[in-house]
């Protein structure tokens, strides 16, 4: 069946899968919706038979229902490659009680590269098949992680050019390092003074911008986005909850139709969204657990129903969670508000003029699936360094929020059921972190001299992605106010 999109506020209806991926974001400032979510076509028992690629073809076909099935293999076979260094694309490693579903083996070493390898795949299906004939310029606010994926991917991909805008001290020196080296004559980098809210806030107003739009035309140019907000982003992170479902069914971990629980490290609220659809699609997920760092506002607002985001943005180990705008929440409010754009319209109205507002009780009750949870920073180390000693078995600060957030959650529900565990980056990526939560306190300067240290001491590999940027030339050095994000990409394109 045909799947059309649609604006959670609104303005935009009647869009195809592919129109949607080219625009990012609809044009009143909302995010693309599926008109309904498609239920697995394949049984649970057929699925646990399939490869990665295998599972994303049928996963995705239900959702981007323009795309030839020609197309939608071509794509997942570019993306889904010897660019990650397993065949099973996403492993599970069963840890401590949980099984940690690692999905941090693509070229950047984190998460974004399950959707970022095919992204610019589907955005240049996209564009012939719309017969775009302007330059699609990809504007991308990065708290870490999807900069740099997002550059990997669309680096000198033809037709497109990549800016991408990071928050100077927001972000860690291996995440700096990797976005700051990157080639590609097609790739534009800016950190600009702020945080990453001022980033995704400066983004979707270039966004807004009809004016600006008109002017990019006339120059050949049209914006689109490579963020979580992207329904391109989106549906490519459904495919791995349902594969690790398969996975664990296939190794005889769980029976056929048992429930499990997932948790997920959440900021922009885009991996814990793709965890809720497959539960809708037909994977048996109970509980999703949503892990917040000390920038606890989902917590918040799930114990309340009140998304307040007057507080104090704090500076975490674990950045890429380091948000209080959580953009992809708007898609489960929309859902919560039985798909009444106008509702959900007030509410994101009401967030972008005091900063707060609160649900009905009966939107609330719609998201009882979901549990907040937060941790502390030294919470978090405490739970990496148990998850070590107990184990062997290493974790970044990210995935070290959910296993302490799960841990609390065994505590308080006596809840046994299964558990898999998003592991969202390569503990190399925040190495001092790391280091620090399992010997304490670091005193050595050079990050390169960590991660040799943390090798030898966790005796896990250091990845091929930081090798690269141990001797690679800096290429990009462009700083910009928050409020000259404007200029700066009218300078990159000119
Ligand atoms: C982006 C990111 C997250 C948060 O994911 P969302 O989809 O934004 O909730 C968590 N961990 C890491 C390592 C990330 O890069």
């Amino acid at each position: 069946m045909e799947i059309s999109y649609q604006s959670t506020r609104g303005g935009e209806a009647g869009v195809t899968a592919s129109q949607a991926i080219l625009k990012g974001l609809a044009a009143d400032g909302g995010l693309f919706m599926p008109s309904f979510i498609p239920k697995l076509d394949k049984s649970m028992k057929e699925l646990s038979a399939m490869t990665y690629q295998e599972t994303a073809y049928e996963v995705m076909k239900l959702y981007l229902t323009d795309y030839s099935s020609q197309e939608l293999k071509s794509c997942i076979e570019q993306a889904y490659d010897s660019k990650f260094d397993t065949e099973e694309i996403a492993p599970l490693a069963k840890a401590d009680g949980a099984y940690y579903l690692e999905l941090y083996h693509g070229s950047t070493i984190a998460f974004k590269d399950m959707a970022l390898s095919i992204l610019p795949h589907l955005m240049t299906v996209a564009a012939k098949k719309n017969q775009v004939k302007n330059k699609i310029v990809i504007l991308t606010a990065t708290s870490g992680d999807t900069g740099k994926a997002a550059m990997a991917g669309f680096a000198d991909v033809e037709g497109t050019e990549i800016i991408v805008f990071y928050p100077k001290d927001g972000v860690s020196r291996v995440q700096e390092l990797q976005m700051v080296t990157q080639k590609g004559e097609n790739t534009h980098v800016a950190a600009i003074h702020g945080n990453f809210d001022d980033a995704q806030t400066g983004v979707k107003k270039i966004f807004g911008d009809k004016e600006f739009a008109r002017m990019l035309d006339e120059k050949g140019f049209q914006l689109s986005s490579a963020n979580s907000i992207n329904i391109g982003r989106l549906v490519p992170q459904v495919v791995y909850y349902v594969y690790a479902y398969a996975k664990l069914l296939s190794c005889e971990e769980i029976s056929d139709g048992e429930e499990i629980n997932v948790t997920v490290p959440t900021g922009n609220f885009g991996n814990i969204l793709a965890a809720y659809l497959a539960k809708q699609m037909g994977v048996p997920i109970k509980t999703l657990i949503c892990a917040s760092n000390e920038n606890k506002v989902l917590y918040d607002f799930f114990q309340t129903g009140t998304y307040d985001r007057n507080r104090d943005f704090i500076l975490t180990s674990s950045p890429s969670m380091d948000i209080l705008i959580s953009s992809n929440l708007e898609r489960l409010v929309y859902l919560s508000a039985g798909c009444d754009a106008e509702a959900n319209g007030a509410l994101m109205k009401e967030l972008g003029d005091k900063g707060s507002y609160t649900v009905t009780a009966g939107m609330k009750h719609f998201m009882e699936d979901f549990m907040g949870g937060f941790a502390g920073e030294e919470e978090t180390r405490a739970a990496i360094r148990k998850v070590f000693e107990d184990t062997g078995y290493l974790i970044d600060p990210h995935t070290g929020v959910a296993a302490c957030v799960y841990d609390q959650y065994k505590a308080e529900t006596r809840d046994q059921t299964k558990n898999i565990i998003a592991s969202t980056a390569s503990p190399y990526k925040f190495a001092g972190s790391v280091l620090e939560a399992i010997e304490g306190e670091q005193e050595e300067p050079d990050e390169f001299r960590i991660i040799d240290h943390l090798e030898k001491v966790s005796r896990v590999p250091v990845p091929q992605a930081v090798e690269e940027i141990r001797t690679a030339p800096v290429r990009h050095d462009t700083v910009c106010d928050a409020d000259k994000m404007k200029e700066a990409v009218v300078s990159f394109l000119s």
